[in-house]
């Protein structure tokens, strides 16, 4: 299953780590995950159901789910999506429920930090943020629970659209591995936490609060972060579809499969049935060409494709049929995916009898969409509304990208749903505020002017629209206190 060949990312043969599957001795390679290991041999069944001991594969690939929890050195629940694979562990599947183990928590004590703002993502919205408020003189604290910096710019290895100020030409891969070395050159300013999840987030009067668990090589540290000003800048999840068989292993969201094969070298699999033609299907399925996995087709529910045309008519160009008015029936297979039905639909998207056709493909990929993470912020009573082109739920924040709980700013996919590049201008804009909130300026307002107008251009154009009309919303909600026009 490992990809050797590749057009863009030379994934060259590193250093075997053994480790033990079940009591099984396998072997993964360095900077692999636990799950990408077990992928590169061939393991797709991570876990059984707790009620009909049905079995579960990982789904996202970005620690955002629960699908790929796995008992690690008798640790329940660690997410080996996102746990970097280490030689000997014993990585077994889970009793049923994953009781918690005293070995959990190394230290019972927290330790405690404090800094002036406290930035939850490393995504292309949180690395701005931290640069641009670091750029100002505010002391920032970085932190992401993956083990690398740069959310999903990692794994996007095609070229970005734009103007040249928002890295247009550029591959993600290259945005992520820029905005790392600025981070690292401003070490004074910027403190970076990798491994740490943020699992609290609570409201003070001068001051919030954070809970955080770092986990490092020797277990789980916990912390408790006090910062003057928060960034919640923690992206999004990819959305399931409801379909018989959708909990098979080899149903994977479009991202988890993308990170499978562009950051750990890993195929998903041989035969890809994708769901959805908008941009992220469309450069899913072109990028599973370039990895040598075979793409029977795209199906689209709608009647048109949402994605850029030129992403279409590339894998058009390679022979990959696209499908509108169609979407998948059924998946089915005996312990993993091994079919799957697929159907057209009417004008209101209900399935045609008589025309279901039945496909033979070992992965479903699913690329209908993102709704946006705002578990955190919730809790720390941040008004939400529920906007439908905004991707979801949303936090309601103002042009400075603060919320309605003073100090606690959002950005990026949180704030909903957009692309990478106005990710980054919302990062930027919050990093600024929050750091002009505590007396920095250097020429933050015309930094600041700069980016709304950016962000305007932006939402101008056609793929903008949706966006523009989910922001609107939001600072209506902000405006009226609810959603009236
Ligand atoms: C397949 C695909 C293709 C795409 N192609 C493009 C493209 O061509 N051009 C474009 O502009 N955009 C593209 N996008 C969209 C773009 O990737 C996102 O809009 C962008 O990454 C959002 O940035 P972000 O910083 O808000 O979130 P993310 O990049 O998702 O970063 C969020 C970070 O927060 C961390 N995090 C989350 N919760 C916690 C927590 N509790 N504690 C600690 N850390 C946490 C995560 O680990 C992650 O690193 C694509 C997206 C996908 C999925």
């Amino acid at each position: 299953m490992r990809i050797r060949n590749h057009p863009i990312i030379d994934f060259k043969k590193k250093r075997k780590i053994p480790f033990y599957f079940n009591k099984r001795k396998i072997y993964g390679e360095e900077g692999d995950t636990i799950a990408s290991a077990l992928h590169a041999n061939d393991v797709k069944v991570l876990s059984h159901s707790l009620r009909y001991d049905r079995p579960r594969g990982f789904f996202c690939g970005i620690g955002k789910c629960s699908s790929c929890f796995m008992t690690v050195d008798d640790i329940p629940n660690v997410r080996t999506c996102i746990m970097p694979v280490k030689k000997d562990i014993k990585v077994m599947e889970q009793d049923k429920g994953g009781e918690l183990s005293n070995k959990q928590f190394i230290d019972k004590d927290k330790k405690r930090i404090d800094v002036e703002i406290v930035i939850v993502g490393s995504g292309p919205a949180g690395l701005m943020a931290a640069l641009a408020a670091a750029q100002q003189g505010a002391s920032v604290l970085l932190i992401d629970e993956n083990h690398m910096v740069g959310g999903q710019l990692v794994k996007q290895t095609h070229r970005f659209f734009g103007s040249r100020e928002e890295k247009a030409g550029m591959r993600g891969i290259e945005i992520a591995v820029e905005l790392m070395e600025k981070v690292a050159e401003n070490k004074e300013n910027i403190q970076l936490m990798l491994a740490t999840t943020v699992i609290g987030c609570y409201n003070g009067k001068k001051r919030h609060k954070l809970i955080a668990v770092q986990k490092l090589v020797d277990g789980d540290h916990l912390f408790e972060i006090n910062g003057n000003k928060i960034i919640v800048a923690c992206g999004a999840l990819e959305n399931m579809l409801a379909f018989p068989g959708n909990d098979l292993p080899g149903v994977y969201g479009a991202g988890g499969v993308q990170t499978l094969m562009n950051v750990y070298g890993v195929k998903p699999g041989n035969r890809v049935l994708m769901v959805g033609a908008g941009n992220v299907g469309l450069i899913v399925s072109y990028q599973l060409l370039q990895a040598g996995v075979t793409v029977d087709r795209v199906v689209e529910v709608m009647p048109r494709i949402g994605g850029y045309h030129v992403h279409a008519a590339k894998l058009r160009r390679c022979g990959v049929p696209i499908y509108t008015s169609h979407s998948i029936k059924e998946a089915y297979g005996k312990g993993k995916v091994e079919g799957a039905v697929v159907v057209e639909v009417d004008d209101y998207c209900q399935p045609i009898p008589g025309t279901e056709e039945n496909i033979s493909c070992d992965t479903i990929c699913l690329a209908v969409g993102l709704t946006p993470s705002i578990r955190l912020i919730e809790q720390i009573g941040v008004r939400t509304e529920f906007i439908l082109e905004a991707g979801g739920h949303v936090a309601v924040h103002d042009s400075s990208m603060q919320t309605n709980v003073r100090g606690i700013y959002i950005a990026g996919d949180s704030s909903g749903i957009e692309e990478a590049s106005t990710a980054m201008i919302e990062g930027q804009l919050a990093g600024v505020s929050a750091a002009t909130s505590l007396g920095y300026d250097k020429n933050a307002r015309e930094v600041k002017r700069k980016c709304r107008s950016a962000l305007k251009v932006f939402r101008s154009g056609p793929f903008g629209e949706i966006p523009r009309i989910g922001k609107e919303k939001i600072a209506c909600c902000r405006r009226n206190g609810g959603l009236t026009y």
